[in-house]
């Protein structure tokens, strides 16, 4: 799916007009104004996510250019662009519709306490960046209390009856959204839906529900990573506590060394600096590929500046699809500065020798 698509919007749509046609979108597709018509929801939803992708610069550039806007392959399994709608609920979609324009997201229903988002910048080299591979990522993260599981209370205590919803864990109340006023039965905020109240606090977080902590998670890097791209590991991130879902982790991809190579799209070029005589007489030579090893490649005779040999599947792994793109071997043609006395000899000689003049000058 294209969220360019979805929201009905030009590829070089300003960021305001994205906005336009999300909210229109959004609007005509609410659940509220459409009550149990499903197909409205989906669509809802992913309204949601496509403008999550466009009003994100990194992410809108990350799908120009490779159409996709979040790696695949992470240790989460989760990834691409499918993912991205169908990872999105309609709580999410619900939170960022009232978040995008300016409602308090508290009667947004029964959804769980989410914790914070944990990003990470990481430079990759080329081999990691072309081949994958498997990172290990320090954090310090807010993770669940061991002691309370993350409840924040301490069990042996008990608990009392919630006076907010008198144990029932939800209230209703009446929403005002930009469709109207709505009554929606919503989670008790006082016990987060539990009903009841723990008579003591967990000693071990002051009633928190998490502490935090340094760890080390090993993430897998798929193939093809470009700058921008980050890998979303789900609920990797910091534990709200008090019964909470713990946010993600974000991997952004910060920078990527490509040494002597360039990247273009799925290629790698790798710039092949040869005398002028080589360029004439024909050589092999020896090039290094992004797996570490090098390969020989064969310069014809008569070979200009400028021209490339093409090594199939020796270049980037292809983001989200199988296979590699090519190793472009191109030829640059070195022109000393200085020569040594006997080279300018023959040199001169050689300029002196009929065939090898340039006609036409
Ligand atoms: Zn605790
Ligand atoms: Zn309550």
């Amino acid at each position: 799916m294209n969220p360019y698509e979805v929201l009905g919007v030009d590829r070089s749509a300003s960021a305001e007009d994205i906005k336009k046609a999300y909210r229109t979108a959004a609007m005509k597709n609410h659940p509220d104004r459409n009550p149990g018509d499903h197909k409205a929801e989906e669509r809802f939803k992913e309204v949601a996510g496509a403008y999550e992708v466009l009003s994100d610069p990194s992410r809108r550039d990350a799908f120009d250019r490779y159409g996709t806007t979040d790696a695949p392959g992470s240790a989460s399994g989760m990834g691409g662009m499918h993912d991205i709608f169908s990872g999105f609920g309609l709580d999410d979609a619900m939170r960022a519709f009232m978040e995008n324009f300016g409602f308090s997201s508290g009667g947004s229903g029964s959804r769980a306490v989410h914790g914070e988002d944990v990003s990470v910048r990481v430079n990759l080299d080329l081999e990691e960046a072309a081949l994958g591979g498997r990172r290990d990522i320090e954090v310090e993260r807010n993770v669940a209390c061991g002691k309370c599981s993350g409840t924040g209370a301490d069990a042996t205590a008990g608990s009392d009856t919630c006076r907010q919803c008198n144990g029932a864990g939800k209230v209703s109340s009446i929403r005002n959204t930009l469709l109207g006023s709505f009554r929606t039965v919503n989670q008790c905020n006082v016990c987060n839906g539990r009903g009841t109240i723990p008579k003591k606090l967990c000693t071990g977080c002051k009633g928190r529900g998490f502490k935090s902590k340094k760890s080390t998670i090993a993430v897998d890097l798929p193939a093809g990573l470009s700058k921008g791209h980050y890998i979303r590991l789900r609920g990797q991130g910091h534990h709200p506590g008090q019964d909470g879902v713990p946010g993600d982790l974000k991997l952004l991809i910060n920078s990527i060394d490509y040494g002597p190579f360039k990247r273009e799209e799925d290629d790698l070029v790798y710039p092949l600096t040869i005398s002028y005589p080589q360029a004439v007489l024909g050589g092999e030579f020896s090039v290094p590929t992004p797996d570490g090893d090098s390969i020989k490649v064969k310069v014809g005779s008569g070979t200009n500046s400028g021209t490339r040999f093409k090594h199939k599947h020796h270049g980037m792994g292809r983001l989200n699809r199988r296979g590699r793109g090519d190793l472009l071997v191109e030829v640059d043609i070195h022109v000393p500065s200085k020569v040594k006395r006997g080279d300018k000899e023959l040199l001169k000689k050689l300029d002196e020798s009929s065939s090898f003049q340039v006609k036409n000058r």
